[in-house]
C-alpha cells in the first residue's frame, strides 16, 4: 500500500484556544473515490499532489484515516443567520483537521466539510452532497483566478454513501483550504455568553494570526475591528465589481481573513439588477446584489458588539470607538468601489465627471437589463474602436448607449486606447460562472457521472481575463427566461 501523505501540521487552534472547540474524528466513507484533486493548491502547500492523490491520501481525504500530526476538531460558534441570533451553530458537518505553514509561509487552515456529525450537528445529518461540494470547488476557484481573496478547494471525494435531501443524492467531502475559520460567529458564541476571557483569547489569536503587528499597538482590539472592517470593504466591493451574490451573508459565513467563505446558495449576476437573489430561502431579498455592502456592515456592527469589553474599561468609550469605526466602513468601501469602477472604465480619474459616468451606466444597465460582465468587456473594444460588440449587446438601447458612449470617449481621449483596453481586459473578465453553465456541469456529474464537463468549466474558469475562441460559449449569458426563474437552493 502507498505510504500516507506527510502534512507537516503545526496546529495552532488546537494548542492556544482549548475550551474553544471539541476534540473530534470524520466519520469516514463506506467507498471513497477521489473526485478532484487541486494539484496546483496542493503545490502551493507543499504537499506531494501524487501522495495526497494515491490510496492512502485519498484514505486522509476521505475521512478514513487521521494523518500523523493532524488534531482534528469541531470549532463552536454562533452567528446572526437572516437577522436573527443563534447562539450556538457551530462546526455541524466541517472538522477542522490542522493548520500547515504554505510555501510563503503563510498559515492556511485544512478542514472537511461534509465528514459526519459532530456535537454541533443539531438536527442535521453532518453530511454535503456531492452537487454542493463541486459547486462550492468550482465557485471558489473561480473566485480565486478573479484574483477575489477566497477559501480554496484542495479536494472534492466522492464517500460511496448517500445523502437524503429533496431525493437520496451522492455523498462527498469537501477538502477546505483557508487562511483561517474565525468568523464574526465565532467572537459572538463567547461574548453572547459574556465570556471576556475566552472572547479575549480569541481576539488575541486573531490577531497574532492576522494582524501581528497589532499586538504591540496601545488599543490592539479596535485596531483588529479596524482591519477586519478594511478587509471586508475590500472584499465587498470586488464581490460587487464581479457580480457576484454571496446568498448567505450571515455572519457565521464572514471571515475575519477577509476571505469568501462558504459557497451555498451564491450565484454571479447576468444583467444588472440590485435586487438580484438567486437563494431559494432569501425570500425577504434581505442579500440580494445591492443589499450586500449594508449587510457587511450590519455584521460587523455585530462583530464590534462582540469586542465591546476588550476596546475600552469604559463601555461609554468602547460604544463611541467601535461605532465610529463601523461607520467607517463606507468610506472605505466607497473607496475601493471607486477606485474599481474607474479601473472597470479605463478612466484616467475619479472626478465628479468621471463618477457620474460611471454611476450612469449602471443605470443604463439596469434600465435595460443589459448583462453586467460583458457590458464591461465590451468596453474594451469600444476603447479600441469596435464599438459592434457593445452595440449588439444593447440591442434596442443603443441610442442610450450612444449618447453614454459619448461621453465615455470625451472623458477617456487624452489616454492610449491600446493600454486602456489591455488594463480594461485584466480587470474585467471574460468568464465568469455562468449559472446555466454550473448546472449544466453539476448535473453531468451527479445524474450521469459524467465529470468531463466540470473539468471543462473548471479549466475556462481559470483564466477569466483572457478570452479565447474555443471557449466563446462559457461567455454566453443565459436566456432571460432562464436566468429569471434560476434558483440556487
Ligand atoms: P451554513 O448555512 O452553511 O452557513 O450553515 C449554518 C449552520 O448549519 C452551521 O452550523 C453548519 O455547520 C450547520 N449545517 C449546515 N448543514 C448541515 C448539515 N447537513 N448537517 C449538520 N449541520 C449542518
Ligand atoms: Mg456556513
Ligand atoms: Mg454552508
Amino acid at each position: 500500500s502507498s505510504p500516507v501523505p506527510h502534512i507537516p501540521f503545526d496546529n495552532s487552534y488546537a494548542r492556544d484556544l482549548v475550551d474553544l472547540y471539541v476534540d473530534w474524528q470524520p466519520a469516514g466513507s463506506p467507498s471513497p473515490r477521489l473526485i478532484r484533486l487541486n494539484a496546483g493548491l496542493a503545490e502551493e502547500l507543499g504537499l506531494d499532489a501524487q501522495a495526497m492523490a494515491s490510496p492512502a491520501g485519498l484514505a486522509v481525504l476521505a475521512g478514513n484515516q487521521v494523518p500523523p500530526g493532524a488534531h482534528s476538531l469541531a470549532q463552536a460558534y454562533a452567528g446572526h443567520q437572516f437577522g436573527h441570533f443563534s447562539p450556538q451553530l457551530g462546526d455541524g458537518r466541517a472538522l477542522l483537521l490542522g493548520e500547515l505553514i504554505d510555501r510563503q509561509g503563510r498559515r492556511r487552515d485544512i478542514a472537511f466539510k461534509g465528514s459526519g456529525r459532530t456535537p454541533f450537528s443539531r438536527g442535521g445529518d453532518g453530511l454535503a452532497a456531492l452537487g454542493p461540494v463541486l459547486r462550492e470547488y468550482l465557485l471558489g476557484e473561480a473566485m480565486h483566478a478573479l484574483g477575489i481573496p477566497t477559501t480554496r478547494a484542495l479536494a472534492a471525494v466522492a464517500t460511496g454513501g448517500q445523502v437524503m435531501r429533496e431525493r437520496l443524492l451522492p455523498g462527498a467531502i469537501l477538502c477546505r483550504v483557508a487562511a483561517s475559520h474565525l468568523r464574526v460567529g465565532t467572537f459572538e458564541f463567547f461574548a453572547a455568553r459574556q465570556d471576556v476571557e475566552k472572547t479575549r483569547r480569541l481576539a488575541d489569536y486573531a490577531i497574532a494570526r492576522h494582524d501581528p503587528a497589532l499586538a504591540d499597538e496601545p488599543e490592539p482590539y479596535a485596531g483588529l475591528l479596524d482591519a477586519v472592517i478594511r478587509r471586508q470593504a475590500a472584499l465587498l466591493a470586488r464581490w460587487m465589481g464581479v457580480g457576484f451574490i454571496h446568498g448567505v451573508m450571515n455572519t457565521d459565513n464572514m471571515t475575519l481573513s477577509g476571505e469568501t467563505i462558504d459557497y451555498g446558495p451564491c450565484a454571479f449576476m447576468e444583467h444588472y439588477d440590485p435586487q438580484a437573489v438567486f437563494s431559494s430561502i432569501d425570500k425577504g431579498g434581505r442579500y440580494a446584489y445591492g443589499n450586500q455592502p449594508a449587510i457587511a456592515q450590519w455584521n460587523l456592527a455585530r462583530f464590534a458588539e462582540s469586542l465591546l469589553p476588550l476596546i475600552d474599561a469604559d463601555q461609554d468609550r468602547a460604544h463611541e470607538r467601535a461605532l465610529a469605526l463601523v461607520h467607517s466602513f463606507v468610506p472605505h468601501y466607497e473607496r475601493e468601489w471607486r477606485a474599481l469602477q474607474q479601473a472597470k472604465l479605463g478612466l484616467a480619474g475619479q472626478g465628479e465627471a468621471e463618477l457620474a459616468l460611471a454611476a450612469d451606466l449602471l443605470v443604463l444597465l439596469q434600465n435595460h437589463a443589459i448583462d453586467y460582465t460583458l457590458a464591461h468587456r465590451r468596453l474594451a473594444d469600444a476603447a479600441l474602436g469596435d464599438e459592434a460588440p457593445l452595440r449588439e449587446l444593447f440591442g434596442a438601447a443603443q441610442p442610450a448607449l450612444q449618447t453614454w458612449l459619448s461621453r465615455w470617449h470625451e472623458l477617456t481621449r487624452n489616454s492610449d486606447a491600446a493600454a486602456r483596453a489591455q488594463a480594461m481586459r485584466r480587470v474585467n473578465p471574460i468568464y465568469i460562472p455562468r449559472n446555466h453553465q454550473v448546472e449544466a456541469a453539476l448535473a453531468a456529474a451527479v445524474d450521469a457521472g459524467d465529470l468531463a464537463p466540470f473539468e471543462r468549466l473548471l479549466q475556462v474558469l481559470a483564466q477569466p481575463f483572457e478570452e479565447r475562441v474555443e471557449d466563446a460559449v462559457y461567455a454566453e449569458p443565459a436566456a432571460p427566461a432562464v436566468t429569471a426563474g434560476y434558483r440556487t437552493f
